[in-house]
């Protein structure tokens, strides 16, 4: 595969120069191992459209002796304390901090997104939700709760797969692999093809740490054959899976067949409300930044902004300038808000959307389906806004996964309860009053799993999920904590 991607970028004049990584490796049972085969899956730099390395492809005596080292890893681990947990993810969390700089920058050389962003978000997130379950174990999460007469104790899962998506590799995994340390599960990591490099690197320091051999363990491969090979794999009690909702349908077939316990952690269309007695100041820049945040490549992005209708131009305005400030540019360049989006895929599906959104009756106010000026190479698309997006226009309803941002909207306050809930999606949202009661009420109407009134700071302890096809259970905190524990009830 990298031969054969690596020919065609060739043929088109986009020659790869820089040094390769090529992780030639999978971690099983605490060891690196030698692929079988010879399929390699090439690594393209979105901005420089280099390749920069490859990853082997797993074949099924790889998943399979993937699934047997963490089997026999598991009842182990599963007995071991909540202070030899600890112990271990305090290592990672450190080995992790000291690490931060050269992986923020492998981060943003995968998929695009702005070096500084990569350091503070991409990094930063993964660092305090180690350091979260380290607390939650400090306080207790994992101890034994006396219910009447019984004694209910908490079992880990098992075996545990987690599947992950590109936008925030590193993220993402953490996101499961530190609640299964923390739970006494051990794991078998698959991430997206299209940034697994920074994963190999974040294994080389799980095997830098004391985990034992076989908690942790790493395949790689295309999601239709290597995930479903996983999923489907009689010896996995349970699937932690983050990705589209298309994938998560059958992820959640595969696991239902097999009675695995299944999350599902899928896309969002999610609506930052604005209502009439809000700071438009604060709601208008931060709703901008968390459209475009990553490229728009954020599963709980702020994609529909919603504007009582009296105050619609003064809010468009606002939003047109404040877009205008996401200038395209290096993703290596400190100061760079806007980075390329993650592959040509996804720039092509991106500047479709926009096309089909101008053909149903939206107008472009900023950006549009164009090639960014100045930029020969990388699959750059400027911030964009839409504005005059009915409710049930494509644009308003699928998600888009690049910087494009709906301005839609709405009568009252039950309209725009009824508009953010016009969505298939339910992942997060935002509201905006200087009444915080007032949005509050707002708030708990929303069918979404996360609610940010006025801006209110990302909380690692916070359950993190969806509603509706945005998918089921949750990550993060306590609430995550518990999808890979199982209760057992003694009655005593
Ligand atoms: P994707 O669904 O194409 O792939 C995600 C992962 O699933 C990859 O590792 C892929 O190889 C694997 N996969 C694909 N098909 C599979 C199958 N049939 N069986 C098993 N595994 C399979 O998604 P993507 O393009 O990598 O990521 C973008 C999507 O992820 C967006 O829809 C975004 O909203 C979503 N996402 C959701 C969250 C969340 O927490 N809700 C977070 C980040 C991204």
């Amino acid at each position: 595969m990298l031969l054969r991607q690596e020919e065609s970028l060739r043929q088109k004049g986009r020659v790869y120069m820089a040094p390769r990584l090529h992780r030639d490796a999978f971690y099983i049972g605490g060891e690196w191992r030698t692929p079988a085969t010879t399929e390699r899956l090439a690594v393209e730099n979105p901005a420089t459209e280099e390749i920069i390395g490859s990853v082997p492809v797993s074949g099924p005596d790889e998943v399979n002796l993937a699934v047997a080292a963490a089997g026999s890893a598991a009842s182990e681990w599963g007995l071991s304390t909540a202070d030899e947990r600890i112990f271990v993810l305090r290592q990672i969390a450190e080995l992790v901090k000291a690490s931060a700089p050269e992986l923020a920058v492998l981060v943003s050389d995968e998929i695009g997104t702005p070096i500084t962003f990569a350091e503070q978000v991409q990094l930063g997130l993964p660092i305090a939700v180690l350091e979260s379950h380290i607390r939650l174990l400090e306080e207790g999460a994992l101890d034994d709760e006396r219910m009447g007469t019984s004694l209910v104790t908490k079992a880990p899962m098992g075996v545990a797969v987690a599947i992950t998506p590109w936008n925030y590799p590193l993220h993402q995994l953490i996101g499961k692999v530190a609640p299964a340390i923390a739970a006494g599960c051990t794991t078998i990591v698959k991430p997206s093809a299209l940034a697994p490099l920074s994963t190999f690197s974040l294994f080389e320091l799980f095997d830098a740490s004391d985990l034992p051999p076989g908690v942790v363990n790493l395949v790689f491969g295309p999601g239709a054959a290597v995930g479903e090979l996983l999923v489907s794999h009689p010896d996995v009690d349970m699937v932690s899976f983050t990705g589209s909702t298309r994938a998560g349908r059958r992820v959640a077939e595969l696991a239902g067949t097999g009675l695995k316990k299944v999350t599902l952690e899928l896309g969002g269309k999610s609506a930052s409300i604005i209502l009439d007695d809000a700071d438009l100041d604060s709601a208008v820049k931060a709703t901008v930044a968390k459209a475009y945040q990553n490229g728009g490549q954020t599963c709980s992005a702020w994609t529909r902004l919603l504007v009582p209708d009296r105050l619609y131009d003064e809010v468009l305005e606002r939003v047109v300038t404040e877009a205008e400030s996401f200038v395209p540019g290096d993703p290596r360049e400190p100061a760079t808000k806007l980075g390329p989006l993650a592959s040509a895929d996804q720039r092509r599906q991106v500047l479709d959307y926009i096309r089909k959104g101008e053909a149903e009756g939206a107008k472009v106010v900023a950006g549009g389906a164009y090639d960014v000026p100045g930029m020969t190479r990388g699959h750059y698309v400027p911030a964009t806004v839409l504005t005059d997006v009915v409710p049930d226009a494509t644009v308003a309803q699928e998600e888009i996964f690049g910087p494009v941002l709906s301005v839609l909207r709405y009568e009252n306050d039950d309209d725009a309860v009824a508009v953010a809930n016009n969505s298939r999606y339910g992942l997060a949202g935002a509201v905006w009053s200087v009444d915080v009661d007032r949005a509050s009420r707002v708030a708990r109407r929303l069918a979404t799993g996360r609610v940010d009134i006025n801006g209110a700071a990302f909380n690692t302890l916070a359950p993190f999920g969806g509603f509706k096809d945005s998918g089921f259970g949750r990550e993060l905190g306590r609430y995550g904590l518990e999808e890979y524990l199982q209760p057992r009830s003694l009655q005593l």
